[in-house]
């Protein structure tokens, strides 16, 4: 049967309601640090066309990394697996912005969903041009995936990142000695900050999710990537889209899963839904604390999982 998904989503906004422990607003960019930590939101796009919303699904949030995801399928147009000559596919057992093991590993990030690869990434997708051509094409690509042309680029945030984002200059400085980053530092991180400065709603980003559950189709016809590519994303994000905490969420959650310190994250179901959950309290990982846990109970609920055969009758 499947199970009614109406219902399970407006138990979920009941719980997150009531909880007590909501995790701390992320401080390090102090644009972020303003956010009300009361807030929740939840929407899910279907495979077969539906739309479920619950909570604060219609505010808009920072995606912070969770751009990382729409910049990689980017880059990856662009270069292909090229890409992986400067970008490695593990875990990385680390911070998200740790620079010891950038050392370790003379100047290749581990994976581009690390704070270092998604420098690197950013740095494919500038592409010899000024960062305000690779901006303008992330948004218009973002807006294209959730077929939403008000998706927008939060300035002020993009400001105090830049402002103060003086580790992200130190990854980006450390790879330009090992030349695994190409372009001027202050351009490559103009690109980056305001990739993560996009500001969407919970309901466009499982709207612009949707081409990952649909082996890279996009929904309204077309192909945004190849089968095999959507795949490979979704495998990234399920073995390093939650930073050190990855495991965690494999094993509490079952699916692919990209987190943002927005508070934001973005989890797949392949072949079934596209996620967007929010809430700005983060865990001790930098994850969201009820993000987490609503997706938690979401995957037990309905049985979705890439670890167990699809429930039955669905
Ligand atoms: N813009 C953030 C940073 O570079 C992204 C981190 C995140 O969302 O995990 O620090």
């Amino acid at each position: 049967m499947t199970p009614d998904l109406d219902v399970i989503v407006a138990d979920i906004v009941t719980a997150m309601g009531a909880a007590d422990e909501r995790g701390t607003v992320a401080s390090y960019i102090p644009e972020l640090a303003k956010i009300d930590p009361g807030q929740f939101g939840i929407a899910i796009a279907t495979a077969d066309g539906r739309i479920l919303t619950g909570g604060d699904a219609e505010t808009g949030f920072s995606i912070q990394s969770i751009s990382k995801v729409f910049a990689l399928t980017l880059a990856l147009g662009k270069v292909g697996d090229q890409l992986w000559d400067r970008v490695g596919r593990e875990p990385s057992g680390n911070a998200f912005n740790s620079i010891v093991q950038l050392e370790q590993e003379h100047g290749m990030p581990r994976n581009p969903f690390i704070n270092a690869g998604a420098i690197v990434v950013a740095d494919v997708n500038l592409g010899g041009h000024q960062p305000r051509v690779a901006i303008g094409e992330m948004l218009r690509f973002v807006r294209y995936l959730a077929g939403d042309d008000e998706v927008a680029i939060n300035e002020a945030v993009a400001a105090s990142e830049t402002a103060t984002g003086f580790r992200n200059m130190a990854l980006a400085n450390y790879m330009r000695a090992f030349d695994n980053v190409r372009h001027p530092v202050d351009l490559v991180l103009g690109t980056y900050f305001h990739q993560c400065a996009i500001e969407m709603s919970c309901r466009q980003l499982a709207l612009a999710g949707r081409y990952l559950m649909l082996d890279g189709r996009h929904p309204e016809g077309g192909r945004v990537v190849s089968p095999r590519r959507a795949r490979r994303i979704n495998a990234l994000m399920l073995t390093c889209g939650h930073y050190d905490a990855s495991g965690d969420f494999a094993f509490r959650v079952g699916i692919p899963g990209k987190s943002g310190v927005g508070g934001g994250i973005l989890a797949i179901v392949p072949g079934r839904a596209s996620i967007a959950v929010w809430s700005p309290g983060l865990n001790a990982s930098g994850n969201s604390q009820l993000g987490t846990l609503a997706l938690e109970e979401l995957a037990q609920r309905t049985g979705w999982s890439v670890f167990s055969p699809p429930p039955e009758g669905d």
